[in-house]
């Protein structure tokens, strides 16, 4: 027998196994892409069929298409299977990957770790994280889970591999939310925390400023109430329930009106609706039944609305003050001014008369007519003031009263100021009258008034001479004013002019009794007009009333 091959016979058999070897490894691709599940394989014993059970196919597919990596080592490490996708995931061709020690794609650093959970794999399932690098040197992290396989060949260890970047990724992005997210929390606690600060601190405070509400409205002695924005009655203070005896109950119903006097229930509700309809402060008086001796007492009642920002009425406040006894004593004033003005009226009316015969005498010296003159002149004071004072009786009294008729203003304000110039000679008294200004009125009482406000206007001018007065229609009124340059009001003495006895302390002497204004106010009044004042403190004032134009007669 021969026992060297000749070249041909070398040749031809290397052909031959290099045509198995390329049947082996379509083989081999055809098994693991699950193409084929049966092959034929010629041994010595002739060719052998061998079929694939049909479960291993079903795993091989299945791990070929699974999107984790997955290895098979043997127990030196070296990688005896591989699934594409380890392969795509470290950016190999699979051919490249079979064969290659598994350590190559561990980075130093973690090449300590993996041992360790490679050796406990062999032991029993594992699991572990760690980096691996790829054909391009980048780290990737995976999540390796080892299991340590019977292979007909031996002992084998499996690793699935799940490639955890977007994991990382999402990981790092959500700890950065939350790292957010906690400093939001942590602001909102701040903020709370703040919050609470001052919603205590205001608590306190409102409880202080109600506390203290209390505290004086229950030790005044005015009545003080307070109501919702739509009237409804809420809080009383302890004056009220003492003055009335009525309970919070019978306060906030109609009994409320036990309390009142049935004359002037009319009246008030009209005030009250009137302030209602026009979100306006109002004041009026009215009698209050006093429980502890059942009489009726003159009060003075206030209200004001407390609004919103956007306009709307929160609350009414208001108050009740006793003015009874007030009441009284100005009775008894206007019964004496009424009584001495009476009993000055005639011995003055004499004197005048006796005054005038004297005056008449043509034998008189010189001097003497002088001193008639003079004592005229103090007589005309004398009567103008007890003409005064009368009229404040007849106002108090209600009968002041006097017939109208239709004439030309602009006549009277003429002559007024012809007559004011030669009295005031130190003055400037300029007039800027329209003609034909008809109302239906009373001349002497008009011409009272207007003679008022002129020598006003010279009393609280000391420093400044100039007057204007003017008369003008104004759509259907015509308007009548006097302007001076003189002391001005203040704001607060403004609104009080035309009161009763109301004079301004300056500080300075100027006669007067503060009722020259209140007289006027009530004459025009009585003309159905109005009056009115616009004042500045050493400025000056512009004094007028307004009347209904009447057609002329
Ligand atoms: P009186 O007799 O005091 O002048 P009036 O009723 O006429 O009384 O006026 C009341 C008060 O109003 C005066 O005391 C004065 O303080 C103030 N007053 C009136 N007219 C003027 C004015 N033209 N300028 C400044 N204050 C005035």
């Amino acid at each position: 027998m021969r026992l060297t091959k000749t070249y041909e016979e070398l040749l031809a058999e290397m052909e031959e196994l290099q045509i198995q070897l390329q049947e082996a490894q379509d083989a081999i691709e055809a098994i693991r892409t699950g193409q084929v599940d049966a092959l034929v394989v010629r041994n010595g014993n002739g060719p052998q069929l061998y079929t694939l059970k049909s479960a291993d196919q079903t795993y091989r597919v299945f791990i070929e298409k699974m999107k984790e990596g997955a290895v098979t080592l043997d127990k030196n490490g070296v990688i005896l299977y591989s699934n594409s996708q380890f392969a795509s995931m470290i950016g190999l061709p699979l051919p490249l990957v079979i064969g290659i020690h598994f350590l190559e794609f561990i980075p130093a650093e973690f090449a300590e770790l993996f041992k360790k959970l490679s050796n406990k794999g062999w032991q029993s399932d594992s699991k572990g994280e760690i980096h691996l690098k790829n054909k391009n040197n980048q780290r990737i992290p995976f999540l390796l889970s080892f299991t340590s396989l019977e292979l007909d060949e031996g002992k084998a260890l499996s690793i699935i591999l799940t490639d955890l970047t977007v994991q990382k990724e999402t990981e790092e992005q959500l700890r950065l939310k939350n790292e957010l997210l906690e400093e939001a929390r942590r602001h909102a606690d701040k903020m709370n925390e703040e919050l609470e600060d001052i919603v205590v601190e205001r608590t306190r405070d409102l409880y202080l400023s109600r506390e203290h509400f209390k505290f004086l409205a229950d030790n005044i002695p005015v009545i003080v109430w307070t109501t919702e924005g739509n009237g409804n009655a809420v809080y009383f203070n302890r004056q009220w329930y003492e003055y009335t005896g009525l309970s919070l109950e019978d306060s906030k119903s109609e009994r409320c009106q036990q309390a009142l006097h049935q004359d002037d229930l009319a009246l008030l509700r009209q005030v009250w609706d009137d302030a209602v309809k026009n979100k306006k402060p109002f004041h009026f008086e009215y009698r209050i039944k006093r429980a502890v001796d059942g009489s009726f007492r003159w009060h003075l009642a206030k209200g004001e609305p407390f609004k919103d920002e956007a306009g709307k009425i929160i609350a009414w406040f208001g108050t009740s003050t006793d003015i009874e006894d007030q009441k009284k004593e100005m009775e008894k004033k206007d019964e004496f001014i009424s009584t001495a003005s009476h009993e000055l009226k005639t011995p003055l009316s004499s004197v005048k008369g006796y005054v005038q015969l004297i005056g008449r005498q043509n034998t008189l010296p010189g001097t003497v007519n002088q001193y008639v003159a003079k004592a005229n002149e103090s007589i005309n004071k004398l009567q103008h003031l007890i003409n005064n004072l009368l009229d404040v009786s007849k106002i108090a009294a209600g009968k002041l009263k006097f017939t109208m008729d239709v004439f030309n203003l602009s006549d009277l304000v003429n002559s007024c100021v012809e007559d004011c110039r030669h009295m005031y000679g130190a003055f400037n008294i300029s007039l800027e009258v329209e003609d034909c200004l008809y109302v239906l009125g009373n001349s002497e009482r008009l011409e009272q008034v207007l003679m008022n406000l002129i020598s006003n206007a010279v009393k609280y001018s000391p420093d400044h001479k100039e007057i204007i007065v003017r008369a003008e229609r104004k759509n259907d009124h015509i308007v009548v004013s006097v302007q001076d340059f003189g002391i001005g009001l203040t704001e607060e003495n403004r609104k009080q002019v035309f009161e009763r006895f109301f004079r301004v302390e300056t500080g300075r002497f100027s006669p007067g009794l503060g009722i020259g204004l209140y007289i006027s106010s009530e004459i025009i009044k009585e003309h159905n007009g109005t009056m009115e004042v616009v004042s500045k403190l050493k400025q000056g004032s512009v004094f007028s009333f307004s009347l209904a134009a009447a057609t002329s007669a």
